[in-house]
């Protein structure tokens, strides 16, 4: 990068928020995918000012821009695949109002999910999506990739609650989006075109959401099956009853082992477990625990444990939470990675959907972990690779390709909540093949220098596991990952 636009930025942002050391420009080069490139500089800026400033700056010396919430995106979305600046928006953090009367907050975009439901629940609201990743994400993060999570079922997507928003444009242009009243029929809705754009139309500096009313009462149902299939036809089941769930997880036999044996749970050691959680008036709660039992006995259910204890609820959802970081310790050699690990089917295709997994799994030999928010046809699948094994890598690229097939031959999605970005990028081709030139014409009208999180999307080319943060490929293709020399050796050998 020149040294006269880092002089710039310092103007901009001042030199305690600007940094262009080796350190930094590697550890932003990361998110939690398996992807890693160094940045050129990384910018905090305080307030939307500044960032249209900064963007402005990139517009004309047509600098990449990668705006940056916690990093917690699993797909290389923060990467900077291009160099040039990444933008940490975590400096703009203020939760600006919350009108309950209204039902809308106004909140900056590094305000932090949890943080803000900590505030709106104390006053008996909350904003209900639900990642896994809510202690850390931001609610940027999550308006431009369409978080969700667990409760999507019941609550839906990040997008079900958003009422507008301000951007700053790829030219620095600052615009607003939406109003702050439910309801708005106003023109185009440009809000929701920023909703999953991942990056790549804009900066996303404030943000309108509604707020729901917090359920009085919550209780889960844990149902132990000694058939993965059975575990699936108990989400439909439960469904088609019909009955509305808030949430339901499932862990297959991978998930369980991992989770037992790394932080000592004692789950039923079974073929695959749901977690099935109501939540409303209390008296429909207890209603609904009973139907939910007699479902999931029905479906095959071996044993079933219905709590309204919310220590013995917590301490479930906490064994559910570990399943990411336990699958890395389930053998030796391997490190779970993202792959494959978002995708959504119809809610009766979940059974097919777990057990073709599995299938492909054993074809291509490689380990994969089956979770996820069954509820509403969305699973997650961890794989096990060895780090350093090109041809471990080779294999769980295979059985990707694979697995994606089977989810749109199911008429599912790539991805249920996680986004794009480069991970997704070749099937997301194949799954949206007759609408992706509409998106490169909106992405060339808005962004004609393409500066705004460039190379992500419709716009990767070639094989997913390239720019690996593992050194198996460094030979051939290493990015601009650091040598030993450069860094620390210990972050080198991650
Ligand atoms: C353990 C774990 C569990 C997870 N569970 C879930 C889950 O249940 N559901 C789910 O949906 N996701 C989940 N995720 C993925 C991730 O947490 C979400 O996608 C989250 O919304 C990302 O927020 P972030 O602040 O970390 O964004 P980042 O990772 O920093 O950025 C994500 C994308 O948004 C862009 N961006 C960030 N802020 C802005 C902004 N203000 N303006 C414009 N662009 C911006 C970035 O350029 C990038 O493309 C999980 C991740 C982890 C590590």
């Amino acid at each position: 990068m020149k040294k006269t636009v880092l002089e710039e930025l310092e103007k901009i942002v001042g030199k305690e928020n600007l940094s262009a050391k080796i350190a930094d420009l590697y550890v932003y080069g990361f998110d939690a995918s398996i992807h890693h490139k160094n940045a050129d500089a990384v910018v905090r800026p305080a307030n939307t000012q500044q960032v249209s400033e900064i963007v402005k700056l990139a517009n004309r010396t047509r600098t990449p821009v990668i705006p940056r919430g916690a990093g917690t995106a699993m797909c290389g979305h923060t990467v900077p695949l291009k160099g040039g600046i990444v933008l940490d928006l975590t400096r703009m953090n203020k939760i600006k109002e919350v009108r309950v009367e209204d039902l809308y907050c106004v909140v900056e975009p590094g305000v932090i999910y949890d943080k803000l439901n900590a505030v709106l629940g104390k006053k008996g609201f909350w904003f209900p999506t639900t990642p896994g990743s809510g202690e850390a994400c931001t609610i940027g993060g999550m308006v431009v990739t369409n978080a969700s999570g667990m409760r999507a079922i019941k609550y839906g997507a990040t997008r079900d609650y958003v009422l507008g928003l301000e951007v700053v444009m790829p030219t620095g242009e600052i615009i607003h989006t939406g109003t702050r009243t439910l309801k708005n029929s106003s023109g185009y809705q440009i809000d929701r075109l920023m909703v999953g754009s991942e990056g790549t139309l804009g900066v996303v500096t404030e943000i309108t959401l509604k707020l729901a009313f917090k359920p009085k009462a919550s209780a889960m149902t844990l149902a132990a099956f000694n058939s993965l299939f059975d575990a699936g036809k108990c989400v439909s089941n439960i469904i088609a009853r019909p009955l509305m769930p808030s949430a339901i997880e499932l862990m297959d036999s991978v998930c369980i082992k991992a989770v037992n044996k790394c932080m000592n749970v004692g789950l039923p050691d079974v073929a695959a477990i749901c977690m099935i959680e109501v939540d409303g008036h209390p008296v429909a709660v207890e209603e609904e625990l009973k139907i939910v039992e007699e479902i999931a006995k029905q479906s095959g259910a071996t044993f079933t444990e219905a709590s309204r204890d919310k220590k013995r609820i917590d301490y479930w959802t906490y064994a559910r939470k570990a399943i990411m970081p336990s699958l890395s310790r389930y053998g030796e050699k391997f490190v779970s990675v993202a792959l494959a690990d978002d995708m959504s089917v119809p809610i009766s295709k979940v059974p097919d959907a777990v057990v073709a997994f599995q299938k492909i799994a054993e074809e291509n030999g490689v380990v994969i972990g089956t979770y996820g928010h069954s509820a509403d046809g969305n699973l997650h699948t961890k794989m096990l690779v060895e780090p350093n094994s090109q041809d471990s890598w080779r294999r769980g690229e295979r059985a990707v390709g694979q697995i994606f097939d089977k989810v749109l031959e199911l008429g599912g999605t790539v991805t249920g909540e996680h986004g794009v970005s480069i991970t997704k990028a070749p099937y997301m081709k194949k799954e949206r093949a007759d609408s992706l030139e509409t998106m490169r014409r909106i992405k060339k009208a808005l962004d004609p220098k393409n500066i705004m999180n460039p190379g992500k999307i419709f716009d990767w080319e070639g094989s997913i596991i390239q720019y690996l943060r593992y050194p198996a490929f460094l030979e051939q293709d290493p990015g601009d990952a650091p040598q030993p020399s450069e860094c620390e050796p210990k972050a080198y050998s991650r």
